[in-house]
């Protein structure tokens, strides 16, 4: 049976946003010794707006933003929708719908156009090595302004490069040092590169980042951040969190987030508010020491 304080704990979260779906949730963050959190869309608005178009030769610009954003208007990634928005503002012709059209997790998209394969998503979907001979020293400075770098590929190799710049929350900053000061230990974990990663996790002021991971890697590092600290949150808001999200301790979703991580997490930022954390935190480590 439910204790009364944890109860009153309960509808006193829920009036200040955030939604525990069980009792248990509420006293395992009192335990908390470390958070796991996703960037874009949890530590970052998740909104990113196109910053840099770089293109091949034989190529035109109003050619290349109608191949990508036909690509990408099938995928429902934040990358994808802030291209398709940017490309219709610059094209004159309306984009078409490609054939045997692929969303590959944490990775990119592919379809054909005209008999042509296009790919778009990070340096290693495309290939690594070509994506690195394709303008590097321009791609790694603007990579190390905190911006993602996706990539385009049709049958000639490397077509051209787009990059994106997501902004880091207003309450990011605040929410991550409320966690120190609670004495845990705050991780981000992307899908971004290493460059981009590390921009972004110094402007949040984290303790530690992970780039490149694919939604397993997320998996793995919330099981190793398990082994060695004990009681582990992880927030997220993609399809890609949600396996990180049911392996985790407690399981915290962004309320805009998606339907699949809402379902599977544990805790509902019903405003996105990352703050919220820290202070259930010190709500449940009241209302613990009222149980015992
Ligand atoms: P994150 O963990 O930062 O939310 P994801 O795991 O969703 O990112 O994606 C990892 C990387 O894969 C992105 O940074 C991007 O480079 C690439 N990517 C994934 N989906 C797409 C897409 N639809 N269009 C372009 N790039 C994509
Ligand atoms: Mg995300």
């Amino acid at each position: 049976s439910i204790m009364p304080a944890t109860l009153s704990a309960i509808s006193n979260g829920a009036r200040h946003g955030i939604l525990f779906k069980g009792g248990i949730h509420l006293e395992n963050l009192g335990n908390l010794q470390a958070i796991a959190l996703d960037k874009t869309g949890t530590l970052t608005k998740g909104k990113p707006e196109v910053t840099d178009v770089i293109i091949r030769e034989d190529l035109n610009e109003e050619d290349f933003l109608f191949h990508i954003a036909s690509v990408e208007n099938y995928s429902n990634h934040p990358l994808a929708t802030s291209i398709v928005r940017y490309a219709k503002t610059k094209l004159h012709r309306d984009i078409i719908k490609p054939v045997n059209m692929e969303d590959i997790s944490g990775n990119g998209v592919q379809a054909y156009i005209n008999g042509v394969l296009w790919q778009v998503g990070k340096a290693d979907f495309v290939g690594r090595s070509e994506a690195e001979r394709f303008q590097n020293g321009i791609a790694l400075r603007l990579a190390e302004q905190g911006k993602t770098i996706v990539y385009a590929k049709d049958d000639h190799g490397i077509a051209g490069i787009l990059t994106l710049k997501d902004i880091v929350r207003d309450e990011t900053v605040a929410a991550i040092e409320a966690l120190r000061n609670e004495g845990i230990h705050t991780v981000m974990l992307t899908g971004d590169g290493e460059k981009t990663a590390k921009a972004i996790a110094s402007e949040s002021h984290i303790d530690a980042y992970i780039a490149e991971c694919l939604p397993e890697t997320k998996v793995t590092e919330v099981k190793k951040l398990k082994e060695h600290f004990g009681t582990v949150a992880m927030v997220g808001d993609g399809i890609n969190d949600a396996p990180a999200l049911a392996t985790a301790s407690v399981g915290i979703a962004m309320g805009e987030g998606t339907d699949v991580a809402l379902e599977t997490a544990d805790v509902v930022l019903m405003k996105n508010d990352l703050p919220r954390i820290a202070e259930a935190v010190k709500l449940s480590k009241k209302m613990n020491r009222i149980i015992k």
